[in-house]
């Protein structure tokens, strides 16, 4: 492979949202996936509207704007990160190791455009996740990383990486003001999300907050409502967001910032799943499920819940699809953990035998 292809390569698996889930799936699907798939005959999904997609990348497969100041962001199309550029060196929020090496380049170029250092001197970690940190040991043992103590524990607790995610230096439990350089960076935790130790990290001199996996802004969720292990706290975390004081969004995730229009549009999205799936709670009628599969209760309940989160998704997936891209292909599965949390957690619809 030519230094060239190999690049266009990685840029096309960092570009493609499929790209970190490809070898855990192919282990799933053990045998399955040794026949060659077939481009022509894959399923067709709906074109992406121009408005999730962000900046064309440059030949090593990123992009690095400014979002106000001295505030840049960096992506690959898929992930991001930022930086702060600060008289003392530069603080960097998240390391994705899709963006890797790329991230260093980044700054190296708009620190030598700007004549300021380009030495990172602190990271800064959203949450544990290693598609969002697993580059941090990239830069060494000299920076001071940061993060939620929440953070550190479930770091050295699943740290088993061929490169392990080094520890955070500074931890905090509910709110941290960072001054590094005369700027300022505020951290703040207002409970469990996505994950336990996602946290909110607001640059109020630069208009900006950074939320990590909950809104992607363009795009519809990830699969199963971006895997959030908390649902009850990922639904609220978009009103808690709101009551911060910003003009830009640093998702995490897709090739673009994102606005307060965004994440009222998501709201609305979210808003509209929960109305759809009560009333589908309480439309399908589970007889014939029960009738056709008798004593296998898992088959009767698995067909059961199959029609009501078609019923659920149909209509959202009909009113988004050109608004949020990709609304057909994972709104079906961000209804089933929604449902469960409806019907488990908030009691809807339970029935009590008489
Ligand atoms: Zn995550």
């Amino acid at each position: 492979m030519t230094s060239d292809s190999a690049l266009n390569r990685r840029s096309f698996l960092a570009r493609s949202a499929a790209g970190a889930a490809v070898p855990a799936v192919a282990a799933l699907a053990g045998g399955v996936l040794a026949r060659p798939a077939s481009a022509a005959t894959l399923p067709d999904f709906a074109p992406i509207p121009p408005s999730a997609l962000g900046p064309p990348l440059n030949g090593h497969g990123y992009f690095v704007g400014r979002v106000q100041k001295n505030l840049y962001w960096v992506t690959d199309g898929t992930y991001q990160a930022a930086f702060l550029t600060t008289g003392e060196g530069v603080v960097l929020f998240d390391a994705p190791p899709t963006i890797g090496h790329n991230l260093q380049r980044a700054i190296n170029q708009i620190a030598s455009a700007n004549r300021v250092s380009n030495r990172v001197t602190h990271v800064v970690y959203s949450h544990h996740h290693a598609d969002h940190v697993g580059a941090s040991s990239l830069f060494g043992g000299q920076v001071v990383r940061v993060g939620h103590v929440e953070t550190k524990r479930l770091l050295a607790r699943e740290n088993d990486a061929k490169r392990p995610v080094p520890l955070p230096d500074v931890t905090f439990e509910t709110k941290r003001t960072l001054r590094v350089g005369g700027e300022r960076i505020d951290l703040a935790w207002h409970g469990t999300n996505h994950t336990p130790d996602n946290i909110y990290i607001h640059l109020p001199d630069h208009d900006t907050l950074m939320l990590v996996d909950i809104l992607l802004p363009g795009w519809a969720p990830y699969n199963s409502f971006n895997v959030n292990e908390d649902v009850a706290g990922s639904v609220a975390a978009p009103a808690r967001a709101m009551t911060y004081r910003w003009k830009h969004f640093i998702g995490g995730h897709m090739g673009r910032l994102g606005n307060r229009h965004d994440m009222v549009v998501y709201q609305r999205y979210v808003n509209d799943l929960i109305a759809n799936i009560k009333k589908a709670l309480a439309a399908v009628d589970p007889t014939p499920f029960f009738t056709r599969y008798g004593n296998n209760s898992w088959a009767a309940v698995q067909a059961y819940q199959a029609a009501q989160i078609e019923l659920a998704a149909a209509p959202v997936i009909k009113e988004y699809t050109g608004v949020l891209a990709a609304a057909d292909v994972y709104t079906a599965s961000t209804v089933f953990p929604l449902l469960e949390w409806i019907r488990l957690d908030l009691g809807f619809d339970s029935q009590i035998h008489p």
